[in-house]
């Protein structure tokens, strides 16, 4: 077996780059950090190696290049760098993937071409994550490097769950379909999931809750999905930090006419100003429990919209599956608000959900289940790893492409 067995994550967002090296070959991970504020007159790179302290700097990254070039230095510093030969490639969270990759993908010219292509899917995302595919191919060409797309697990969706009820020639025109995002992590947890419960994931219906800053939930059936919350753009669904998530359509309109505000100014509304931010002012659960803890009642009504929205989402994939044998929560919220994950469940024992409050209020870093012994659905929280998802899928490439 090749030495190589270290794969470089990398996540190109439009002003940070995050990224982890990971070993497959043990599950360690050498290093990892993030660069964020490129494009400001001052920056920021934290670098965390295993093996020796965490460094810190502050200075200015005007462009992908020169963050990733950072990168690739401090790297090289702990002996980790990108010509080491114990790399074996690199893998690239992509946003979107629409129709054309479903799967994870060997990176190409024609690739990084068709990438370009979808970017009116996505012009928030992907020209980052372009750039910084781009950056990297640059610094190593002759490495395998591969995206893995965040649309790509929601592709096994049946036609029903994916078209919007609109003029078809219309949709098709425009590629208007559900695609559905946080895939890699909505994999990776309900597999995980399964794995919890001493199943094989082709056994067991989940349903996930990603409840991070963005949220959405998706219905898993046998290890596919089936349904999940966000559609054409990560907007769709529940209700997020800063995004409003479902709503009835004509309020664009609404706004659009009567508000007299342009298409940006919404755009700019539903993605930035609504969600928990827009309905009290605080997009971070931990403050809202403060608030609603204290009275607040605009911090109160912010968390029942919130739940209420969750709830609906639980109830409606219940029915999509038929049969449930776990519900996981995962990402920051997820993982951490005992609060919002007794709110989710409480009062569905009809349905044969039934949490236990002492195990619901422990808090850990392990997957762990929640429920009730007696409960017939499962209700765990399953820590989310979207670096190990990436980095397994890539190394899974790589080794196909070498044999
Ligand atoms: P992202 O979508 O940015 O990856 P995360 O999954 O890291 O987001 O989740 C971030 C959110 O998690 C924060 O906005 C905060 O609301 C929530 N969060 C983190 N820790 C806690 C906690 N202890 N209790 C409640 N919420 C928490």
């Amino acid at each position: 077996m090749s030495d190589a067995t270290r794969v470089l994550v990398l996540n190109s967002g439009s002003s940070s780059v995050k990224y982890q090296l990971i070993d497959m070959a043990d599950g360690s991970r050498p290093a990892s950090g993030l660069v964020e504020r490129i494009g400001e007159s001052q920056g920021r790179i934290k670098h965390e190696p295993a093996h020796h302290a965490p460094r810190e700097r502050y200075e200015a990254f005007p462009d992908h290049a020169a963050a990733l070039g950072a990168v690739a230095d401090e790297l090289a510093a702990d002996g980790l760098g990108l010509d080491s030969d114990r790399l074996a490639a690199i893998g690239h969270r992509a946003v979107h993937g629409g129709t054309r990759f479903t799967e994870p993908t060997l990176l190409t010219d024609e690739v990084v071409e068709a990438l370009r292509e979808l970017i009116p899917l996505a012009p928030l995302h992907n020209p980052a994550n372009i750039t910084g595919i781009e950056v990297a191919r640059k610094l190593r060409p002759d490495l395998p490097q591969v995206a893995v797309f965040d649309t790509a697990f929601h592709a096994t969706m049946p036609e029903s769950a994916a078209r919007y009820a609109i003029d078809r020639a219309t949709a098709d025109a425009y590629q208007v379909r559900r695609y559905g995002f946080h895939g890699t992590s909505h994999q990776y947890v309900s597999r995980r999931t399964a794995q919890l419960l001493g199943r094989s994931p082709e056994a067991v219906n989940v349903i996930v809750l990603h409840l991070g800053n963005g949220a959405s939930a998706s219905a898993v059936a046998g290890g596919r999905c089936v349904d999940t919350s966000m559609g054409l753009t990560p907007l769709e669904g529940l209700v997020m930090g800063t995004r409003s998530g479902d709503l009835d359509p004509a309020i664009l309109l609404h706004l659009h006419r009567v508000g007299g505000m342009s298409v940006d100014e919404i755009d700019t509304l539903l993605n930035r100003r609504s969600g928990l931010l827009g309905l009290c002012g605080d997009n971070d659960m931990r403050e809202i429990g403060r608030r609603t803890g204290e009275g607040d009642a605009e911090a109160k009504l912010a968390f029942d919209v919130y739940i209420h929205r969750l709830r609906k989402y639980v109830g409606a994939y219940y029915a999509v599956l038929g049969r449930v044998d776990a519900i996981v929560f995962t990402a920051g919220v997820g993982e951490n608000s005992a609060e919002v994950r007794e709110a989710a469940v409480t009062g569905l024992e009809a349905l044969g959900i039934e949490l236990d409050p002492v195990r619901n209020a422990v808090r850990g870093s392990a997957p762990r289940l929640i429920s009730a012994d007696s409960s017939r659905v499962a209700v765990a929280v399953v820590p989310t790893d979207e670096e190990l998802e990436i980095a397994q899928q890539t190394f899974a490439v790589v080794r196909r492409t070498a044999g």
